[in-house]
């Protein structure tokens, strides 16, 4: 009979650390096989933790096919699905087949340097922002259109699943998932007569692309953060943001709401 494994990922902290312990254990006695390190033949992948050790899973795995599932040990658990006192009806629903998947799009940046390429995926968001405490100047373009030249602290493009995340701190509008739409957000955008830019967040279809072309003024360098992973790049051409082909799956289960996740966690 083929061996049914699923991979669990924890953060450091000493309260996930037990879950995954019990988890395994759990697992095992139902007659999973839960391997040391990270398995491709895996058939789901449990992250301990809060969003960020979600976050954190999916991109040092590098966007996984398989279906996902949270446990949320964190604060806030906007993506986790269960809590620590749920692992025994989280293995039976799993094993009935009680659940549905949330398919979640990403975003992609592709860094043009003149000698060199490099991609960044987020679930959340891509943001570029000035370096250290300087001011940015983006010239940015939308569908091969010049629209802007932002000035300010940065912009983050924020996919649906990241609305609810910095962009709603930036004052972005919260859209549901089942849309597929890119938000682009100022952070902190200068608005006078030296400098104009847009004050509010908007919208792209899916089919449109976001250029991003740095005028270098005090720094060349500007920071890159997909998910709140940091890189630093310097003299780069350009940065294209679209979305990606990837798509993240979550598991839930029928009592799952969007909606209603949304009002359990920020009203
Ligand atoms: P963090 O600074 O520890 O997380 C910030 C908070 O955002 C945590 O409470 C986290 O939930 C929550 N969060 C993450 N993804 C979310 C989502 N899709 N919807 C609602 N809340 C979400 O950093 P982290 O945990 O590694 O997460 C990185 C993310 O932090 C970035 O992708 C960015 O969106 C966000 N961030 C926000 C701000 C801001 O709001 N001013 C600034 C920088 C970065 P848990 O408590 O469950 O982990």
């Amino acid at each position: 009979m083929k061996k049914r494994i699923i991979n669990i990922y924890s953060n450091d902290l000493p309260a996930s650390e037990n879950i995954c312990r019990l988890l395994k254990e759990k697992l095992e006695r139902s007659g999973f096989v839960v391997p040391g390190d990270f398995s491709h033949e895996a058939e789901l992948l449990v992250c301990v933790g809060g969003d960020g050790a979600t976050l954190e899973a999916i991109n040092k795995y590098d966007f996984p096919k398989v279906p996902i599932i949270g446990i949320n040990t964190g604060h806030l658990g906007f993506f986790q699905e269960i809590n620590p006192d749920q692992l025994d009806e989280f293995i039976s629903n799993y094993m009935a087949g009680k659940y549905r998947l949330q398919p979640l799009s990403t975003v992609q940046a592709t860094v043009l340097s003149e000698d060199d390429t490099n991609i960044h995926k987020g679930l959340n968001e891509i943001v570029i922002k000035g370096w250290k405490s300087y001011s940015v100047h983006l010239n940015i373009s939308i569908g091969g259109s010049f629209i802007e030249r932002f000035s300010g602290d940065g912009i983050t493009i924020s996919t649906p699943a990241g609305s609810t995340a910095y962009n709603y701190s930036l004052g972005g509008s919260i859209i549901d998932p089942r849309l597929k739409a890119l938000q682009v957000a100022p952070i902190a955008p200068m608005n006078t007569t030296a400098y104009r830019s847009f004050t509010s967040s908007i919208l792209l279809p899916s089919d449109l692309s976001l250029e991003v072309v740095p005028e270098y003024t005090k720094s060349n360098q500007i920071y890159l953060i997909n998910d709140g992973i940091e890189t630093e790049y310097r003299n780069i051409t350009s940065i294209k943001v679209e979305f990606s082909d990837s798509v993240v799956n979550l598991l839930r289960f029928e009592t799952y709401d969007f909606w209603n996740k949304v009002k359990t966690k920020f009203l």
